[in-house]
């Protein structure tokens, strides 16, 4: 059996559960009716009733009115106590990272680096390598890097390869660094550490480009299938009506094409192409742009530092907490604008992670002049965490979209400020300045780095506390978002962000029906009540992608 054909038996083998567009392009009208729809028309922010036929929005507005135009053969549902919003996105996430995530142990709990072996021991996970992800020192008492040596304990002869919560760190038994070939003589790679002990021994953690030393066997095509198909349904079940992929491999790319060619995907996927490697940027420069029913390839993401929890993110001044640190760039300046140009070019969006603000930098020198030489291309920042004000302003001016994750603020707030120290603090993960200074932003999670979970993106939006509430008031309390402009992150923002407002985003006749209805007013209620809140139906393109069991 062909490679493809294969693909194609087992999506429909293993997508049972995920109804098929063809069996729903039915000419029948559906209504629904709720206690409110937050249609984010300014024209019409409120209504009661939307009607939709085969994947359109045909009418919205009061009840009266909407079921006057959907005719007397229209299915009516009705949801009394629940709102409806448009359909929320997750505008920078990871869906292979996800999938593989939820099946392997997760070590987020963690709170010591003993309780961190332990969930790997516990897990069922078999296999050549054992591999888990979410570990965080930081969470740790005395925030040191975890090492080998209590890995070796539990596992003296398997691989174990445990990527940081950030995925810019990866921490390894005493077998793994043996089969990556990494000894005290083993030199610091550009862009990379081997954290060592005071002797020069590798103590078993690994940070940025110092990971490629280390090659776990790529997951078989079927695993990977796996991973995506569970990553897209917890997804869709979670509100998500799309997600910008941040950085996609080719092979993730085919099994998703194959899926969106037989109408199996549950919800949309804008694709950044990973152009992080010159070999694999060639070839999708060679692919190009590509759309499919609910699957867009049009985007590129290229990577300039690392991360703040694990020292990697690009400062430019030193660590506070580390004076001899300041982070470094995973691709030199001229390549990151010769490739940025290139696909610019070629007429791909250009979406940049920089964390630090020299990488923020860096990237808005390119960003903006690809702004100015392609009128509409809509650069993307991607994480924007820590940017001085003046390019803040030019972010804004330049037409550059920030994409930004509110959970992160959420994670790092009780070490970022010992990190940045008291000056730079306050112009990290500054969400608000960026709508103040007339900027676009586009929210999301990051996930598997944060849950994926958009209500709890939202939560984070407003209050800038953790899940306990703490700190109290929020973290720089001028910094949170009202319920509006949180909700306009994960909705219009995100639509702007993948060229795609025209269609989607809003709730209005005409548009197409990507919509979610919440047991909660993530607007009106109080933050704390999008914590408790469920899902009750994600609508992808007029299809139930998920409905909640009543
Ligand atoms: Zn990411």
């Amino acid at each position: 059996m062909s490679w493809s054909r294969w693909l194609l038996a087992l999506a429909l083998s293993t997508l049972g559960c995920v109804k098929r567009v063809d069996e729903y392009s039915s000419t029948r009208t559906v209504v629904f009716v709720a206690k409110t729809i937050r249609t984010l028309d300014p024209r019409h922010p409120i209504a009661q009733a939307l009607a939709m036929r085969g994947g359109t929005l045909l009418a919205v507005g009061t009840r009266d009115e909407v079921l006057a135009q959907a005719g007397s053969d229209a299915v009516v549902e009705t949801f009394p106590s629940s709102t409806i919003v448009p359909g929320l996105v997750d505008a920078h996430g990871h869906l292979l990272h996800l999938g593989q995530a939820l099946l392997t142990p997760a070590l987020q709990g963690a709170v010591t680096e003993a309780e961190a072996v332990a969930l790997v021991k516990a897990s069922a996970q078999r296999g050549d390598w054992l591999v888990g992800r979410g570990w965080d020192q930081n969470r740790w008492p005395g925030h040191a890097f975890p090492t080998r040596a209590s890995l070796d304990l539990s596992f003296p002869s398997t691989p174990v390869v445990l990527t940081r919560v950030d995925g810019h760190a990866v921490w390894l038994n005493g077998e793994a660094l043996r089969r990556a070939g990494i000894t005290r003589a083993t030199r610091d790679p550009e862009g990379g550490r081997i954290v060592r002990d005071a002797g020069g021994e590798p103590t078993g953690v690994l940070v940025d480009h110092a990971i490629d030393l280390v090659h776990v066997p790529a997951p078989t095509t079927e695993a990977r299938a796996q991973a995506l198909k569970l990553a897209l349904e917890t997804c869709a079940r979670l509100g998500l009506t799309q997600v910008h992929d941040a950085g996609m491999d080719l092979e993730t790319l085919r099994v998703l094409q194959q899926w969106d060619m037989l109408g199996a995907l549950p919800t949309r996927v804008y694709v950044m192409v990973d152009g992080q490697d010159a070999a694999h940027a060639d070839e999708f420069l060679g692919l190009g742009r590509s759309k499919g029913r609910r699957l867009e390839v049009r985007a590129v993401k290229l990577v300039l530092d690392g991360a703040l929890g694990s020292r990697g993110a690009l400062l430019g001044q030193p660590s506070a907490d580390e004076p001899s640190t300041r982070g470094w760039s995973l691709l030199s300046p001229e390549v990151f604008d010769a490739r940025a140009r290139a696909f610019a070019d070629a007429g791909f969006q250009v979406a940049v992670h920089a964390i630090g603000d020299e990488a923020a930098r860096l990237a808005l020198d390119t960003l903006v002049a690809l702004a100015r030489a392609h009128p509409d291309s809509r650069p993307r920042l991607e994480h924007a965490q820590v940017l001085a004000p003046a390019d803040l302003t030019r972010l804004a001016e330049g037409a550059v979209i920030a994409s930004m994750q509110p959970p992160h603020a959420t994670s790092d707030l009780a070490w970022a400020q010992e990190r940045l120290g008291p000056e730079r603090v306050q112009w990290a993960y500054a969400w608000h300045s960026v709508l103040q200074a007339g900027g676009h932003l586009a929210l999301g999670s990051d996930f598997p780095i944060e849950s994926p979970n958009p209500l709890w993106g939202l939560y984070a939006a407003r209050t800038r506390t953790d899940q306990k509430g703490q700190p109290e008031g929020g973290w720089f309390p001028s910094q949170p978002l009202t319920g509006q402009e949180a909700l306009e992150g994960f909705t219009t923002g995100a639509a702007f962000a993948s060229f795609a407002e025209q269609q989607r985003g809003q709730l209005i006749a005409g548009r197409e029906a990507d919509f979610v209805i919440l047991s909660v007013d993530p607007v009106d209620d109080p933050p704390r009540a999008l914590l408790e809140a469920s899902v009750r139906l994600t609508v992808v393109d007029g299809i139930d992608v998920y409905r909640a069991p009543r």
